[in-house]
């Protein structure tokens, strides 16, 4: 905490209000401060059928692992004109966006095209021969937009505004754990071209999983093995010790420590862990939360400094929680945040080795990113 500011209220000052899109989707503005009188009341006047529907998952025998197969997908919106941004706010009734308001600080709004929806169609082919019988890819699908400019990214944003993000995660998450079908709610953000992004507009994404995908299954097998052996916490005692180690911390704040896995298999990667045990970014309190809002962003502008000569370096930043049901116990809230960029203008490709057997190389070593990662310190 800055000197001064002990005792100042850090609690988040903003305001929520929920409408609905003309398909029946829900849409949340998140402002940053609260406003007196009726906020948000724009109609979204567009001719749009009903609920986006989602596919099915099937059940790959040979790993155990669910695939959705969202063939709808397909047609979605591929790097719109600047002028055509379905993110933008609707400035012009005759040119309406995803956000029917003017303006917006924060908005989160289920996706159009989404790969898990609660109304799921039926896909009409065979039985498996054995194994789980497929299923609805029932699930929540939500965009974050970040800001209304189209320019602006995650970095550069106010910390206010940044405050309002990280309200929006938490809130989000309480939402979707909260359904009973649900059992994994992941919030991420990918940024560049080269991750495969579509919508260059500032703005992340969270899904809510109806099964637990396979990183989460294993970071919950790997804690229940860590809990018989020795009976800790898997997570904790990770950070633990790369606290004591200290050799690859690249962060350390009040609440919370920034350090690159022992085991990182990207060529730029950092995790960022709080103190406290929690499970999910719900379950985060008010300084956490507005800790997480400056050293989020302080990492991000590590990230972007990490090669020389490259202004913005591609990334995925994702947040590993708790499962919402069995096992929550097992996780412990983590943010991994990495890069495909090994060297400007190179990019990691996941090719034999990596895709085809799940094993990984690293071309560089953990404690080499961990030094480049301080070196760039702000
Ligand atoms: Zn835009």
């Amino acid at each position: 905490m800055a000197p001064g500011s002990a005792g100042a209220p850090q609690g988040w000052t903003g305001q929520v209000t929920e409408r609905t899109l003309a398909d029946g989707r829900p849409i949340l503005y998140f402002d940053d401060a609260r406003r007196a009188g009726p906020v948000h009341e724009a109609v979204d006047q567009r001719p749009l059928d009903g609920l986006p529907r989602a596919g099915e998952v099937r059940y790959d025998v040979l790993t155990g692992e669910w695939v959705t197969i969202a063939g709808h997908r397909m047609n979605r919106t591929f790097l719109p004109a600047a002028a055509d941004c379905p993110l933008d706010p609707t400035r012009d009734p005759a040119h309406p966006s995803e956000v029917p308001d003017s303006d917006y600080d924060v908005v989160v709004f289920a996706n159009q095209f989404p790969s898990f929806a609660p109304v799921a169609v039926e896909s009409g082919v065979e039985a498996p021969p054995f194994g789980p019988a497929d299923g609805p890819a029932y699930g929540h699908c939500d965009v974050v937009v970040f800001s209304s400019d189209h320019e602006a990214s995650v970095v550069d944003l106010p910390a206010q505004r940044m405050r309002t993000v990280v309200e929006a995660w938490a809130q989000r998450t309480a939402a979707h754990s909260a359904d009973p079908r649900i059992a994994q709610v992941f919030v991420f953000e990918n940024r560049g071209q080269e991750i495969g992004v579509t919508l260059t507009h500032p703005h992340g994404q969270i899904y809510a999983y109806p099964f637990l995908p396979p990183r989460a299954g294993q970071l919950v097998e790997q804690a229940r093995r860590h809990r018989e052996a020795t009976g800790g916490h898997l997570l904790a005692d990770v950070l633990r010790a790369e606290q004591a180690a200290g050799r690859r911390v690249v962060l350390a704040g009040e609440h919370w420590t920034a350090y690159v896995p022992r085991a990182a298999r990207w060529p730029v990667e950092v995790h960022l862990a709080p103190h406290r045990d929690v499970p999910d970014l719900a379950a985060l309190d008010d300084a956490e939360k507005a800790e997480l809002a400056v050293v989020y962003q302080e990492l991000l502008r590590r990230v972007d400094r990490f090669h020389p000569g490259v202004d913005r370096v591609p990334y995925i930043a994702g947040w590993h929680q708790a499962p919402t049901g069995a096992d929550r116990e097992l996780g412990r809230l983590h943010l991994q945040l990495f890069s495909l960029l090994r060297a400007p203008g190179k990019l990691k490709y996941l090719a034999g080795s990596e895709s085809g057997m799940g094993a990984w190389i690293n071309d560089t070593t953990p404690e080499r990113i961990a030094d480049r990662l301080r070196e760039v310190a702000s």
